[in-house]
C-alpha cells in the first residue's frame, strides 16, 4: 500500500534550487478539489457553512482558498481574529449583493475557551458569532461588552461519559475541559435570552480524527435531540448545530478514507428524521473542519544529509519536530515516500529523525522504506493541518517556508522561512538586541 506525492522528484527538487528544504508546500488544486465537495455535500441544508479552523493552517493565502467557497473561520484566538478580519471581504462586499448576504461577522465563528476578556471584545467588535464554552462566561462577556448581547449566540455541550458509536468508544468527553453540561447549556440559553439573544446555536467536538462515516451523523442526530429539547422546552429558535472539527483523514496508506458524501447524506437523514418533524427545517448545518480540508493536501519536504548505524539504523533530515510536532508529540503516523524511488522495493528499516536534542524528534520509527543515501528528498505526507501551525523554535530551529504550488504548476511563496534575525527579534530594546544582530554576520 503506498500514498502517492502530488510532487516529482524533479519538481521538488526544482523548488529546492529556490526554497532550500526543509518547506512546507500546498496543494491547490487538491485543497480546491476537496472544498468543493464539502459544498456539494451538505448543499441539501441551505443555510449550510463551513468555518475553517484556523488553527490547522493560520495562513492568509490559505484562507483565501476558503472565501471561495464562501466559507467562514472557526477562531479562537485573537491572532486568529485578526487573520480572519484580513482576509474576508469587506462588509459592504456582503451587504451591496456582489456576494451572498448573511452579513461579515456571520463569517467568523469564535469557538473559543478560557478566553481574555480582549478576545471577546475584538470578537465582539467584528460581529463574529460568539460560542460560549462555559456558562459562568455569560457574566464574564456582559462585564466586557455589557448587558444587551448579539441576536445569535452559540453554547458549546458536553455530555460527559464517553462518546460510542457502533464500532466501540471513540472518545471521552467526561475528561474533556470544553463545554457545558445539559443543565448548564440550557440554564445558559435562558440566561442568554434575557440579555435579548434570539438566534441560538448548539455546538459540540466529541472526537477527534474520526475515520468513519458515522461520526458527524451520529453527532448530528445526538444534537439534534438537544436541540428539539431546547426548542420544546425554552421556547428558543435554535439557528444552527455546529458539527465543529474531528472529521479524520487516513494518515495510513491502508485506511479507507471518508466519503464526505456519504457523511452529507448521513447527516441528512437524522435531519429528516429528528429536525424536520418538529419544524425546525430552518436549522442550519455548521462544520468547522481544519483537518479535513487541509490536511492531505500539505507536505514536508525535506532533504536527508546523514546517516548512521549504530544499534539501529537512522536517517537524519534537515526538518525536525519544530517544523512537524505530530510524530514527537502524539506518536502520529506520517506516511514517507522517498522522491524518485516511488516504484523501489521498501527493503530497508530506517528511523527517519530530526536534529532536535531531544529523542522524541523521529518521523519515523522502524519504518520500512526503499535505500536512502545522502541528497535524497523525503516527502512527509498530510502535514497540510496541525502541521506548520504546531511549529516552535526549541534548540532555534527555525520554522520553514509556506509554498503553495498552484493549479496552473507555479510555485508561490505564501510565508517566507524564518530567520536568525525573526528568532532574536523580541529582544530588542534591551542590551543584547543589536548584538545578537551583529553576531548573526560574524
Ligand atoms: C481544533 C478545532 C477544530 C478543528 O478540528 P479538526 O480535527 O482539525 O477538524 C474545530 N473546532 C474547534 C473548536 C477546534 O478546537
Amino acid at each position: 500500500m503506498s500514498k502517492t506525492a502530488f510532487l516529482t522528484k524533479d519538481k521538488a527538487e526544482e523548488i529546492a534550487k529556490r526554497w532550500p528544504t526543509p518547506f512546507h508546500i500546498y496543494d491547490e488544486k487538491g485543497i480546491r478539489d476537496n472544498a468543493r465537495a464539502v459544498k456539494e455535500a451538505f448543499a441539501w441544508n441551505p443555510g449550510f457553512r463551513e468555518y475553517f479552523a484556523v488553527k490547522a493552517t493560520p495562513n492568509p493565502f490559505i484562507m483565501q482558498l476558503m472565501n471561495e467557497f464562501d466559507f467562514g473561520f472557526d477562531c479562537s484566538s485573537d491572532a486568529e481574529l485578526v487573520l480572519a478580519d484580513a482576509v474576508l471581504p469587506s462588509e459592504s462586499e456582503y451587504n451591496d449583493g456582489s456576494l451572498p448576504g448573511g452579513g461579515r461577522g456571520g463569517r467568523i465563528m469564535f469557538s473559543s475557551n478560557e478566553t481574555p476578556a480582549a478576545e471577546y471584545e475584538r470578537a465582539a467588535r467584528l460581529g463574529a458569532i460568539i460560542n460560549l464554552d462555559d456558562i459562568t462566561h455569560i457574566d464574564f462577556l456582559e462585564k466586557i461588552i455589557g448587558p444587551a448581547f448579539p441576536e445569535t449566540m452559540s453554547c458549546r455541550f458536553n455530555p460527559g461519559g464517553t462518546f460510542t458509536m457502533s464500532n466501540g468508544i471513540m472518545d471521552n468527553p467526561g475528561d474533556s475541559k470544553y463545554g457545558m453540561t445539559r443543565e448548564q447549556l440550557f440554564e445558559a440559553f435562558r440566561r442568554l435570552k434575557d440579555h435579548g439573544v434570539k438566534h441560538f446555536g448548539i455546538h459540540a467536538f466529541l472526537a477527534s480524527n474520526t475515520v468513519t462515516n458515522d461520526y458527524y451523523p451520529v453527532l448530528a442526530s445526538r444534537l439534534f435531540d438537544l436541540a428539539v429539547s431546547a426548542h420544546r422546552e425554552l421556547g428558543i429558535h435554535i439557528a444552527f448545530i455546529n458539527l465543529s472539527g474531528g472529521v479524520g483523514i487516513p494518515y495510513r496508506p491502508d485506511a479507507e478514507p471518508n466519503d464526505i458524501y456519504a457523511i452529507g447524506e448521513g447527516v441528512r437523514r437524522e435531519y429528516e428524521r429528528v429536525l424536520i418533524p418538529e419544524g425546525m427545517g430552518d436549522t442550519a448545518i455548521y462544520a468547522e473542519m481544519g483537518r479535513f480540508m487541509l490536511a492531505p493536501y500539505g507536505a514536508l519536504v525535506t532533504r536527508a544529509v546523514h546517516e548512521k548505524h549504530i544499534y539501529k539504523e537512522y536517517i537524519g533530515v534537515d526538518a525536525c519536530a519544530a517544523n512537524l510536532m505530530r510524530p514527537a508529540m502524539y506518536g502520529a503516523y506520517h506516511h514517507i515516500t522517498v522522491l524518485g524511488k516511488e516504484g523501489a522495493p521498501a527493503d530497508h528499516i530506517y528511523d527517519v529523525v530530526g536534529s532536535l536534542c531531544e529523542n522524541n524528534d523521529k518521523f519515523a520509527i522502524d519504518r520500512q522504506l526503499p535505500e536512502i543515501e545522502k541528497g535524497d528528498l523525503i516527502y512527509i505526507h498530510d502535514t497540510g493541518a496541525h502541521g506548520f501551525s504546531m511549529g516552535y523554535n526549541y534548540n532555534g530551529r527555525l520554522l520553514s517556508a509556506e509554498l503553495l504550488l498552484k493549479e496552473d504548476g507555479t510555485v508561490q511563496e505564501i510565508r517566507r522561512a524564518q530567520t536568525l534575525r525573526d528568532y532574536f527579534a523580541t529582544f530588542d530594546g534591551t542590551p543584547y538586541g543589536e548584538k545578537l544582530l551583529d553576531c548573526i554576520s560574524r
